[in-house]
Parts: C-alpha cells; sequence; structure tokens
C-alpha cells in the first residue's frame, strides 16, 4: 500500500486520512517509526482501499477556491501550494514548486488565476496537439482555448480543434487522450465504434484517462 505523505506532529494517536484526490495521508506521533506506520497501514489496508474506491466514485464539487496560504492548486496533475507573498511581478507565477501570488492581486485572483491557466493551456496544448497531429500525419486548422466548464474539448466541422483551459490542471497522459479524441473526429465525427477503436489504436490506455476524468474532472476548477 502506497504512503503517499507522513505528518508527523505533537499528536499521541495515529490517523489515516484519505484526501479527495485518493491519495493516502498519514497523521503520526513526533517519535512514530517508520516501521510503526507501516504496520498500521498493513492492518487497515481493506478499510483504506474500500475509502479510495468511494471517494474515486463519488468526487465532491469542490468549494471554490479561497487564495490563502497552503491551497493547493492543480497542474499537470500535480498539487501546487500557493503562497501570498508582499510583492511579485507578474502577479502569479510558478516557482519551486509553489505558485507565488502577489498579495495585491489577491481581489482578483480568480482571474489572474484563469489568464495563468490559459497561457499555460496555450502553449502546452498546442505543442502537444502539434505533435501528435504530426505523427499522425492529421491536419487541423487551427487551436482554440475555450473556457468550457466540462466540455474538455471539441472539434469544429471546420477543422478547428477546441480544448478547455482548465484540461491542463490533468495529468499530461490525461490531456494527451482528449487530444488524441479530438484529432480522430478531425476524421471520424461520430463516437461509433470505429471512432473509439482508432483512438484505441493512437492511444491504447485511453479507458484509464476517461475514468480518471470521470472520477476527477470536477476538482478542475478554480
Ligand atoms: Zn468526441
Amino acid at each position: 500500500m502506497k504512503i503517499d505523505r507522513i505528518i508527523h506532529s505533537r499528536r499521541k494517536t495515529f490517523a489515516l486520512v484519505i484526501e479527495p484526490d485518493g491519495r493516502l495521508t498519514v497523521r503520526a506521533p513526533m517519535r512514530a517509526s517508520r516501521a510503526q506506520i507501516e504496520r498500521l497501514v498493513r492492518e487497515k489496508t481493506t478499510w483504506i482501499q474500500e475509502k479510495q474506491a468511494w471517494v474515486q466514485s463519488h468526487p465532491a464539487t469542490p468549494a471554490p477556491k479561497s487564495y490563502t496560504d497552503g491551497e493547493l492548486f492543480y497542474y499537470l496533475g500535480e498539487p501546487i501550494p500557493l503562497q501570498i507573498v508582499p510583492a511579485a511581478a507578474p502577479a502569479l507565477r510558478l516557482e519551486d514548486g509553489r505558485f507565488l501570488l502577489a498579495r495585491r492581486a489577491l481581489p482578483r485572483a480568480t482571474r489572474v488565476f484563469t489568464n495563468w491557466y490559459r497561457q499555460q493551456a496555450r502553449l502546452v496544448i498546442g505543442a502537444r496537439a502539434a505533435e501528435r497531429a504530426a505523427e499522425f500525419g492529421l491536419v487541423y486548422r487551427s487551436l482554440r482555448i475555450s473556457s468550457a466548464q466540462r466540455r474538455w474539448g471539441s472539434c469544429g466541422a471546420k477543422g478547428t480543434l477546441n480544448f478547455s483551459w482548465r484540461l491542463v490542471m490533468a495529468p499530461p497522459a490525461v490531456i494527451d487522450y482528449v487530444i488524441v479524441h479530438e484529432l480522430v473526429h478531425l476524421e471520424i465525427k461520430n463516437h461509433s465504434r470505429l471512432f473509439w477503436e482508432r483512438v484505441a489504436s493512437l492511444a491504447p490506455d485511453y479507458r484509464q484517462q476517461t475514468a480518471w476524468l470521470k472520477a476527477n474532472g470536477r476538482l478542475l476548477s478554480l
């Protein structure tokens, strides 16, 4: 059983916490040894697995972001903590595994984050789509970054690909699947068996990615 995080603190008892994304955190007393923690986790394996399965099939609709220190923001599938800093230029940047947000930008934090994600989406998704299209010998007309809430991607009749900026919060493998999905729509407009066969030939583990989006899609928001 994988332990994602161990937090030692001045507590007397152990606690196992299944995070909203299914990761396992162990809260332990200061002096608890690794062996003790591993034994506890072994004893509780069934409980942990049941809880993880439940969390994954019941994604909570997250509360809107509060933009406070330590709050987590997803980028390429990684949770990145926020740190409010007295000053920063630009107002938001990603540095050493933290988001640094200037205090003066707090009143418009949602807009600042949205713009940041949009920019990254254009770079990351744009580059990856171009790469994969070339690899498959497919040609699209243009690529747009949209604000769609739950529609991760779409393919217009004239060969325009659209991707939601929220997608850049997801792990690279998931982004890749959505790109492949829309690229295949350049050739096959519907979701017929032929379509899914073509997707499977280009992204063999696509079922894993659709399942991920189903379970976690709601978490990709501000
Ligand atoms: Zn589709």
